[in-house]
């Protein structure tokens, strides 16, 4: 079994979330339907809904279910930006932080080249957290332009914690409504729907314990959004298409657990990420954590993220990958060919020191003997990948080719299938 350190790409399914989808995946009924079996599907539908919202703190009629965090995120941004310019077209300005997972800015991108909207990025400092003034001045330059905030609650690459109170508060001045994308966030750290002010959060199943291909919006119930997609008019209108029953009940399940959870989880999480932090500061000194500090409390307990001078991203995980553990870069790369992180960019480093990034993500399944199994294999494959980084040096040519060979045949595999290391 591999050592997995991908937990903020996809979690195991939880034991309650495999029991109620393993059960429901043997009963048949469309929710919509008015019989005994599609009476049967809603009741579970309903409970879900119920239990999920509980689980977040919101009302059950503010949960719209969807397909993940994705879906989630188009539908608020794109659903709030035109339900807003139509009722005044002068709204076309959309602040957006300038770390947000592709989901997020993407859309934005795409707002801002379909539909005329004007994008203000907002920056943030050295720790990847939102600068406040920096938002604060963009909010009083002409409110009443500005049709949506959307800032993220965790970021998925460095693990920080925005100041989400702090945000929603000073745009709730001007009374403009605030979208978060808590998908990192939600089951990992306490929150609460109704007591953050938000308008709109996203979430999503697989990140929690749940399975792939279900998330929901959480969405106040004064907020009018435009559908991005129209159908039978499920889910307040807001989302049609046929819902999921046992999906929705694994999800539903899944937040129960996660959020019982986590207060223990959250302190054994945060121990073995400071674990890991320090026994990696300790070995290879030159290695540079990324995000908040361990014990400010705007870091995911789950979230380590370095960057290794001298070595490329993707040969480190490779060569992680052969020893049996499985990381990420945390950034894109198209077809084989690596960026450097925006988010790392938009901390201030160089491309240069952008490269060289690893994340390992902790959850659920973690424990000591995983973090130890990573200290033990990491100097090796660091000094191995830097050497692969130096190429050309006499004495490194050796090591450098068998990197840069395996390197290249992945490459060449993932191009060929059109694989990416995408965002997650
Ligand atoms: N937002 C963030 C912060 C994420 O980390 C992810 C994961 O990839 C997503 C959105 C997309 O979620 P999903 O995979 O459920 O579509």
């Amino acid at each position: 079994m591999p050592v997995y350190f991908d937990h903020a790409a996809t979690t195991p399914l939880s034991e309650p979330a495999l029991a109620a989808l393993t059960q429901q995946l043997s009963r048949s009924g469309n929710p919509s339907s008015l019989h005994g079996s599609g009476r049967r599907a809603r009741a579970v539908v309903e409970e879900a809904r119920e239990n999920l919202a509980a689980a977040a703190g919101a009302h059950r009629s503010e949960v719209i279910f969807v397909s993940g965090g994705t879906e989630a995120d188009n539908l608020a941004v794109k659903g709030l930006y035109w339900s807003r310019r139509e009722a005044d077209p002068q709204r076309k300005r959309i602040l957006v932080s300038a770390v947000e997972h592709p989901a997020v800015q993407d859309t934005v991108e795409w707002l801002e080249k379909h539909e005329g909207a004007e994008v203000s990025w907002l920056p943030v400092d050295d720790d990847g957290l939102l600068r406040l003034d920096a938002y604060r001045e963009a909010l009083d330059e002409d409110p009443e332009s500005i049709a949506l905030v959307s800032v993220m609650w965790a970021n998925n690459e460095v693990g920080a914690i925005q100041p989400i109170a702090e945000i929603v508060a000073l745009a709730a001045s001007y009374g403009i409504p605030v979208h978060s994308d808590a998908v990192q966030a939600f089951g990992s750290i306490p929150l609460d729907f109704h007591a953050s002010g938000l308008a709109a959060m996203s979430i999503s199943g697989h990140k929690i314990g749940g399975p792939v291909g279900v998330g929901a919006l959480l969405l106040g119930r004064a907020i009018k959004l435009t559908p991005v997609q129209h159908g039978g008019g499920q889910e307040r209108d807001v989302r049609s298409g046929t819902l999921d029953t046992p999906s929705i009940a694994a999800f539903a399940a899944a937040a129960v657990d996660a959020v019982d959870k986590l207060p223990e989880e959250l302190s054994r999480l945060s121990a073995l990420r400071d674990l890991l932090i320090e026994r990696i500061n300790s070995l290879i000194p030159e290695a540079v954590l990324r995000g908040p500090g361990p014990n400010t409390g705007k870091r995911l307990p789950g979230n380590v993220h370095f960057t290794f001078p001298g070595c490329e991203g993707d040969s480190l995980l490779f060569l992680l990958d052969m020893a049996g553990i499985e990381t990420s870069t945390g950034s894109a790369c198209t077809a084989g060919v690596p960026r450097p992180s925006h988010v790392l960019l938009a901390m201030g480093l160089s491309e240069d020191e952008a490269r060289g990034a690893q994340r390992f993500s902790l959850g659920h399944t973690t424990g000591l003997a995983d973090v130890e199994a990573l200290i033990a294999a990491l100097p090796a494959a660091y000094a191995q990948a830097r050497q692969a980084g130096m190429a050309g040096h006499e004495s490194t040519i050796q090591t450098a080719a068998t990197v840069a060979k395996a390197t290249a045949l992945v490459k060449k595999a993932s191009a060929e299938a059109s694989l990416t290391e995408e965002k997650v």
